[in-house]
């Protein structure tokens, strides 16, 4: 891998040169792989024993018995679940308890769908029972089908169809002269997050919005549908919540921070998390009367699905009622945390979360995780017995209410982000879990770290490492030579960036703690997300069904935990930072620079008269508006930071390689690095916080302001480009800049001291 070693010497490299200059004939690999370097047979001894002990029983009797109720945020056995996981973390040796918070979760007491015009039909809104599944029977505790966090409303108006509800479906709606004003939306479920379609909607002018499931997105379509196959049947529902937490904050919508009693307060009529329309999910079942009725335009090819119908745009002569009316009470959280104190480094925590709540039984979603990140617990617990004695305090979290809106740990983080700030190391999260290829997303700083763990766990199926196996899968998906190129000699296989979507939130977009997000995937499909047969009875014949990806999930994740937990030398490398950081900042520019040729051509095309040319009258379609053209940006100061940022990366490294066992096996020299480096994330974020989300105040990462769950890198340049602010575009690059090449220069005085801390080399 000396390939990586290479220094590049770039106009602002010089700069930094001047402080630090590369001796050559490097080529030494840094020690950075976690392994502490007095002992290193012992940790790998310990991990091998780690790794013996996960056991797919009982990966399988926990699901069973956590997945055996409906266990929604403010249910009686959602509050049994945490006891029972409280009272088993006791038995394995744990310190444990129950952390609870009060936040504001509406449930439903009315809701109504009917179609009034051209004739009438009711919608369901109900999954029936499926005789084969036992617990899809459990009517008296089921969460009725909606949308947690939709305002309350009724209302009446003419149906449109936009498709996904994207802004791009918007323009395309425009271009078919046709407007949602006053009008009910029907959108179906994919492309965007969810909260995004009815907060497009009602920017466009729409009373009310409706998402169904289409069936060519997880239904027959695709496969079998439930209990045949895996699939979304014709009257299954994803519930799930719709808060604007990408334009305002995740977690509960009363607080914007529980940590500072000084933040605003909301209340439910204020609240900006809180939908502007009101909106429902339904079945395919249910939308097919209703997209059946729609008369207009017949809809763009791109935004047909698989009903057996001819797709419609609308508006009429389709109309409908909706009404949904809720109880706006407040419902206890229940959040587990458990500890194992560090022997040596206690005030060095590694943090490790799962969430236990589920829209119904939830077995795939969330306990399919939950059961791996106990069988961690248990197995260290075993370790504990035999003599383990981890240096930093490992702490494991099962937490509540991530469903309507990542409520309990962001509760706990925003309550306890001082000490988070201080103390944790890093966080490590799973959720759901399948048969596949491991997807790691996160920090790149824990790049390096975690492509080494990966290679240490068998993949169940072919038993090449999971780390090996997922790369070969990478290669097969590739677009281009070029990324297969890259793919083939590049040592560590690139972590995805983190947006949001779960429980590692405020972990990274709040208070900059290095975070990992883990889990295996890509083999099993499913159209149970969010419904009611996401039970045991699914998941035990479709999901991870002999529950071996449970125990390579264990396995990987433990491991990652013990390793952070006994590294001497934190195993934080600069390399894939620098590098991704890189990669973002000329996606940037791709992006402006295409914005700049779309607009020139398309005003070009205005101008010569094509659309005048392709325009049929009879299916007419309005051409779109001429546009200022997209003018050029100063990438500058981002370029020079990118290459700072290499430069420092590179002396870090180049520091670690030559230290000597006298810094490296010394738990006193090692310490205020170690501390420097835990403190690192922290550095990129900015205490102002994202243009108009002030929440969110990590400048790498962000959820899409208008896709939700897509990751937005880079976010305040990329939208500003996006959103055609070029003066906020512009003021965005010279924060980062300045920002990376502050944490430049924090990276190479980190080197110095270590550099020092071996007598000078
Ligand atoms: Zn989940």
């Amino acid at each position: 891998m000396t390939s990586r070693w290479g220094v590049r010497v770039s106009m602002a490299g010089l700069l930094v040169a001047a402080v630090w200059l590369a001796p050559a004939g490097l080529g030494q690999e840094p020690p950075l792989d976690g392994y502490t370097q007095a002992d290193s047979k012992t940790q790998r001894d310990w991990e091998t024993k780690f790794k013996a002990i996960p056991d797919p029983n009982i990966l399988r009797s926990s699901m069973e018995r956590l997945a055996a109720r409906p266990h929604n945020v403010g249910t009686a056995y959602d509050k049994e679940n945490a006891e029972w996981i409280l009272s088993k973390y006791k038995e394995w040796g744990w310190d444990a308890h129950i952390e609870t918070f009060d936040v504001l979760y509406p449930t439903p007491k009315r809701r109504v769908v009917e179609l009034t015009a051209p004739h009438k039909f009711t919608a369901k809104l109900e999954e029936p029972t499926v005789a084969e599944d036992p617990t899809s029977s459990q009517k008296s505790e089921q969460l009725p089908t909606y949308h947690v966090y939709s305002i309350d409303g009724d209302v009446t108006g003419p149906l449109v169809y936009v498709n996904y509800g994207a802004v791009d479906d918007y323009e395309e709606l425009a271009r078919l002269g046709i407007s949602v004003k006053g009008a009910i939306v029907i959108v179906r479920y994919g492309r965007t997050w969810r909260g995004i379609k009815p907060k497009l909607a009602a920017e466009h002018g729409a009373i009310g919005c409706l998402i169904y499931s289409d069936p060519r997105d997880d239904g027959y379509f695709e496969d079998n549908v439930f209990p045949k196959g895996p699939m979304r049947p014709p009257d299954g529902v994803q519930r799930g919540s719709v808060e604007d937490f990408p334009s305002s904050f995740p977690g509960d919508p009363l607080y914007f921070d529980r940590g500072d009693p000084s933040a605003p307060h909301y209340t439910a009529q204020n609240a900006p998390g809180i939908t502007k329309i009101p909106v429902l999910p339904i079945s395919y079942g249910d939308a097919q009367p209703l997209l059946a009725a729609l008369g207009g335009p017949v809809a763009p090819d791109g935004w047909r699905g698989a009903l057996p119908i001819t797709y419609h745009v609308g508006s009429g002569p389709a109309e409908v009622h909706m009404a949904v009316q809720s109880d706006w009470g407040l419902k206890t959280l229940y959040d587990v945390i458990a500890k194992i104190p560090g022997a040596s480094e206690p005030d060095e925590w590694i943090v490790r979360g799962n969430h236990h709540d589920g829209w119904v039984n939830g077995a795939e979603d969330p306990i399919s995780g939950q059961v791996a990140e106990m069988e961690e617990a248990r197995a260290m617990g075993e370790l504990l017995k035999q003599g383990w004695k981890p240096k930093r305090t490992i702490i494991y979290c099962a937490w509540d209410g991530e469903e309507p809106g990542l409520l309990g740990s962001t509760a706990w983080g925003e309550v306890h982000g001082k000490e988070l700030q201080e103390h944790a190391v890093a966080y490590i999260n799973s959720d759901s879990n399948a048969r596949g290829f491991l997807f790691m997303q996160g920090s790149h700083v824990l790049e390096h770290f975690l492509n080494g763990v990966a290679r240490d766990v068998e993949d169940p199926e072919t038993n090449m490492s999971v780390d090996e196996r997922r790369r070969l899968a990478a290669i097969s998906a590739a677009h281009s030579p070029a990324e297969r190129a890259e793919l083939r000699s590049h040592p560590d296989v690139r972590l995805q960036a983190l947006g949001s979507g779960s429980d590692y939130t405020v972990f990274i977009d709040r208070l900059g703690v290095a975070s990992l997000n883990l889990g295996f995937g890509g083999e099993t499909h499913g159209g149970i997300y969010h419904s009611v047969y996401d039970d045991f009875y699914w998941y035990t014949h479709f999901g991870d069904t002999k529950f071996v990806y449970g125990r390579a999930l264990a396995q990987t994740i433990g491991t990652a935990v013990m390793r952070l937990a006994d590294a001497d030398l934190l195993p934080f490398d600069f390399a894939g930072l620098s590098d991704a950081v890189r990669t973002y900042t000329k996606e940037c520019e791709d992006q402006l620079k295409k914005e700049q040729d779309e607009t020139r051509e398309r005003n070009q095309e205005l101008r010569e008269g094509v659309y005048r040319a392709i325009n049929d009258p009879e299916h007419p379609l309005q051409a779109p508006k001429q546009e200022a053209p997209v003018p050029y940006l100063n990438f500058a100061p981002l370029d020079n930071a990118v290459d700072a940022l290499a430069h420092s990366a590179e002396h870090y490294r180049h520091a670690v390689a030559h230290a000597g066992p006298n810094v490296l096996e010394s738990a006193e020299a090692l310490r205020p690095i170690n501390a420097r480096l835990r403190e690192s994330e922290q550095h990129l974020l900015d205490a102002a916080g994202l243009p108009h989300r002030p929440w969110y105040r990590h400048m790498l990462y962000a959820p899409g302001l208008y896709t939700g769950y897509g990751v937005k890198t880079l976010p305040g340049v990329r939208e500003g480009i996006e959103q055609r602010q070029w003066q906020e575009a512009d003021e965005e690059i010279a924060r980062l800049g300045k920002l990376l090449t502050a944490d430049a220069a924090f990276i190479d005085s980190t080197a110095k001291q270590l550099e020092q801390a071996g007598g000078g080399q």
